[in-house]
């Protein structure tokens, strides 16, 4: 039976306390008093219990989101003031970096290797937003209307924001979320995934550590229900929402009661094209982790492989053998590449994607299935897979498993390629692997993803703009355009009067 995790020592926030909500500068218990844990997905052991934010709580955390806005401190603040604040805040995540890290280890999974690993983005995102803070601008626009009549352009903050966020990167999708928000001068409500609720709200007392006013940031815990009446809560300007695209619907809709600023990325089905004259060296372990990495639980993870049918067999062969080389186990071993999945009900979506895969034929090369033996029993680990006679029809081909599972598919020509890569609702990212230019132009070109790697995945920086096409989503988060989520454009037109003689 499992045996991981007996001897470390916990960071001092896992102090045995229940972990409170961050409403209007102050940590506050849920108005009804009730709490819910949260898991170690290792051992399947309680980590926390958290505050669980309901109804009430979400209208005083949007009041004082409100208030920040329109009354606070926080209002007055100049560009200059914001950015300020995001150094600050910079510098305490770079200092309480390995705290954090080992928080998001514990409460989602996630390894030690990779989580530290995330450091250099966190504290750039910060640092990125905090430059925009400065950069942003109207424009002076030149008319042509009668007489004499200047027009310029304001840009103003949205508003109070309601952010909510799936499990798969706590950390990271919460300072993706705060940045842009003290970068414009807006204020927030954040609610967290049931699943991995801590890095954030730690996070939240390095936010009031940093000089952030209160009711700016407020983070509120809980299940569902809290989201959803933050997304329908008239008090909310915005929702800036990842996660599934079916909850994205549903935050959509409820968005409408008053036409909320919407962005919301979604869940995808990325194509990961491999040619016969790609670098295969690089191309197999590409194209593995494209998958593997986080154990599958990203968004854009490449997890329809399709390779030109003269390398196929060859190719498929080389993933499997170095998904077998892969280490799964304890996430917080330094050496570990592949965790626990998040929850028991995350392995048991897995898991039936595993079965439903093998029942319509598929073959797995690799993996295929829970470990189920030693130190890993008790945890949610599944072993990395790659399925083999796979069909486009196949619901490992075209549903979202968030699992470390590739369904590899042949391909003869680079149209037919476009064609399938394209046949599926979403649109999120997509990878092409060829030494021909000519070819990457025309995939990149062809597919409707909001991302195209070439002979690399999941490249990610804060200058460069991420979101889905189609049912992957709409808007955009990093660069310049990610500002504009959060911003509004005012015209203002001046009549100058008329000389005085
Ligand atoms: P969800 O979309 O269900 O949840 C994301 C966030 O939305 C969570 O904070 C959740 O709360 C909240 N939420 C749930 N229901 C509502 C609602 N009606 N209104 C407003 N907010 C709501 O994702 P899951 O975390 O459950 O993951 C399920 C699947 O979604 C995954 O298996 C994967 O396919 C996909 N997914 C995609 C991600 C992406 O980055 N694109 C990331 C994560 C998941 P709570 O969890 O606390 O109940």
């Amino acid at each position: 039976m499992g045996s991981i995790q007996t001897n470390f020592t916990p960071p001092a926030f896992l102090d045995g306390k229940a972990k409170l909500l961050l409403i209007d500068g102050k940590l506050v218990p849920s108005v009804s008093g009730k709490t819910f844990k949260t898991y170690n997905p290792s051992t399947g052991k309680v980590l926390a219990e958290v505050a669980e934010a309901g109804r009430e709580d979400i209208d005083r955390a949007v009041a004082a989101a409100r208030r920040a806005f329109e009354e606070g401190p926080w209002s007055r603040f100049k560009p200059f003031d914001r950015q300020a604040v995001l150094l600050r805040l910079a510098d305490l995540v770079e200092k309480h970096f390995d705290e954090l890290c080992l928080i998001d280890t514990l409460d989602m999974g996630g390894p030690i290797a990779r989580t530290s690993a995330a450091r250099r983005r966190g504290v750039a995102l910060l640092r990125y937003y905090a430059g925009l803070a400065t950069a942003t601008h109207g424009h002076t626009i030149d008319n042509s209307v009668d007489g004499d009549i200047f027009s310029y352009t304001l840009k103003e903050p949205v508003g109070v924001v309601a952010a909510i966020n799936p499990w798969n990167g706590p950390l990271g999708l919460a300072i993706w979320k705060i940045a842009p928000v003290l970068a414009t001068g807006c204020t927030m409500v954040l609610k967290p995934a049931e699943q991995a609720p801590l890095s954030p709200l730690r996070l939240g007392e390095l936010c009031l550590e940093a000089g952030v006013p209160a009711g700016v940031v407020n983070i509120v815990t809980g299940f569902g229900e809290a989201g959803a009446a933050l997304s329908a809560h008239p008090g909310v300007d915005k929702i800036a929402f990842t996660g599934s695209t079916e909850v994205g619907q549903h935050i959509v809709r409820a968005s409408a009661g008053n036409m909320k600023r919407v962005s919301v990325e979604l869940g995808g089905k990325s194509p990961n094209i491999v040619f016969a004259d790609a670098d295969l060296d690089q191309a197999v372990p590409g194209a593995a982790m494209a998958v593997f990495n986080n154990s599958g639980q990203i968004c854009s993870a490449g997890t329809r492989l399709f390779v030109q049918r003269s390398i196929h067999d060859e190719f498929v062969q080389r993933v499997a053998a170095f998904a077998k080389t892969l280490r799964v186990g304890d996430p917080l071993d330094p050496q570990t590449q592949l965790g626990p999945l998040v929850s028991d009900t995350q392995l048991e979506r897995v898991t039936g994607y595993l079965a439903s895969g093998k029942a319509e034929g598929a073959q797995a090369l690799s993996g295929g299935q829970r470990i189920t033996e030693g130190a890993l029993a008790d945890g949610y680990f599944v072993a990395p897979t790659i399925f083999a006679n796979v069909t486009d029809s196949m619901a490992i081909a075209r549903e979202e498993i968030f699992g470390p599972v590739i369904s590899a598919m042949p391909f003869d020509s680079i149209e037919e390629v476009i064609r399938r890569g394209n046949d599926t609702p979403y649109g999120l990212g997509a990878g092409v692997w060829t030494r021909d230019i000519g070819n990457a132009q025309r995939v990149s070109r062809g597919l409707r993803t909001g991302s195209v790697w070439v002979n690399c995945y999941q490249a990610m920086d804060p200058a460069v703009p991420f979101g889905g096409y189609k049912m992957s989503g709409y808007g955009r988060e990093s660069g310049t355009e990610h500002m504009e989520e959060y911003l509004q454009t005012k015209a203002v037109w001046v009549k100058n009067p008329p000389e005085k003689r």
